[in-house]
């Protein structure tokens, strides 16, 4: 197949290209390394299926090559402390970056996958969250340009599957951690890891009773794969549903890496979700996923690439 994927750059992007180029596709990735890393596209570059195109798929996807079986919008900070830094950025990726990428899959006759996020359900008040929460997003708070911008590439994305026909795929993605995160990306398991292997204090923000579920990224990779044969077009949960408070997993740190203490921060992220937990009995039905990498089993393969 071809695949065009948008975000081939940062995180879970690279680590798709490399699955796609080891099953034998040639891959298309588009990145403008607003919070990638040029590491990331360097790993593919001499590879003789893979092309590069810097781009801003905001403005437009650039591509004018042969035709694509699909489109796998992945681009859009991710991180809080990038999306707050970038909100203006962020809201026109997930607008008219999608719209950008839905209408070249249209264009192509190609299927289109969004990366979606966990985010859609806010400060949810259902637990653990099925896709059928319609979530509880504060609209105007410093989480919105985020979470408003996946609402909306969500609501789009249906509207082209129901109007105009292309062959959707919308996954919510939750907390998902690995190698060929950015070091300085600000997220809980890359701060702890780092903060860790320096023999700093791991920094807790608030009373550390908030809860996350960490998914490693192949249990990701290996979700989105299957999806991409199912066709199925409604959202759909990917995730670890194994939940910890960031205080367990200051425990989970000191017993997997190196025993170093923890500090309160006074600081608080504003709307920061309380708990987060994935339904993932859709996942588990339609694709027969299930995670299978444990929290300490990921964060010692993240450590051993942090420490290169
Ligand atoms: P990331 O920041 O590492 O990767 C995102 C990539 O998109 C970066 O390389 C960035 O430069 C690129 N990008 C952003 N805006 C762009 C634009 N306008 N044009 C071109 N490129 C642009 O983040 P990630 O963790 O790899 O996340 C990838 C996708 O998965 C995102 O859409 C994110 O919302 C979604 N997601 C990730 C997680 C997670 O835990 N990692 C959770 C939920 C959803
Ligand atoms: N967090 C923390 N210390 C850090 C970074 C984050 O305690 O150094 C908390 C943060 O307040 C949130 C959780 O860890 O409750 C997960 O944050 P992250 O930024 O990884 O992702 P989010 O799920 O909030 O998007």
């Amino acid at each position: 197949m071809r695949i065009l994927i948008t975000g081939s750059a940062g995180f879970v992007g690279s680590h798709l290209v490399e699955r796609f180029l080891n099953e034998g596709h040639t891959v298309i990735g588009v990145d403008n390394y607003i919070s990638g890393q040029v590491s990331n596209t360097d790993l593919f570059r001499e590879h003789p299926r893979f092309t590069f195109i810097e781009a801003d798929v905001s403005h437009g996807i650039p591509y004018t090559g042969d035709k694509l079986d699909w489109v796998m919008h992945f681009a859009s900070p991710a991180s809080p402390p990038h999306y707050q830094q970038f909100p203006v950025e962020t809201l026109m990726v997930g607008a008219q970056g999608t719209q950008n990428g839905l209408e070249l899959a249209h264009a192509h006759g190609a299927g289109f996958f969004l990366a979606s996020t966990s985010e859609v359900y806010g400060d949810p008040h259902v637990h653990p969250q099925p896709e059928t929460y319609w979530g509880n997003v504060n609209p105007i708070g410093v989480r919105s340009c985020y979470d408003e911008a996946k609402r909306y590439a969500e609501a789009i994305t249906m509207a082209y599957h129901r109007s105009r026909g292309v062959n959707t795929r919308i996954i919510r993605i939750f907390n998902t951690y690995g190698p060929r995160m950015r070091p300085d990306d600000g997220r809980v398991i890359t701060n702890f890891v780092h903060q860790a292997l320096r023999g700093e204090p791991l920094t807790v923000y608030g009373d550390g009773s908030q809860t996350r579920s960490f998914q490693y990224i192949d249990d990701l990779v290996e979700g989105i794969s299957r999806l991409m044969m199912v066709k199925y077009h409604k959202p759909v949960n990917l995730g670890n549903s194994d939940e910890f408070t960031m205080l367990e997993l200051v425990g989970i740190i000191n017993e997997v890496l190196v025993s170093v203490d923890y500090v309160m921060e006074d600081y608080f992220p504003q709307d920061d979700p309380k708990k987060r937990m994935p339904n993932t009995i859709m996942a588990l039905n339609l694709l027969n996923w299930m995670p299978s990498v444990s929290i300490r089993e990921g964060i010692h393969l993240m450590a051993q690439q942090f420490a290169k």
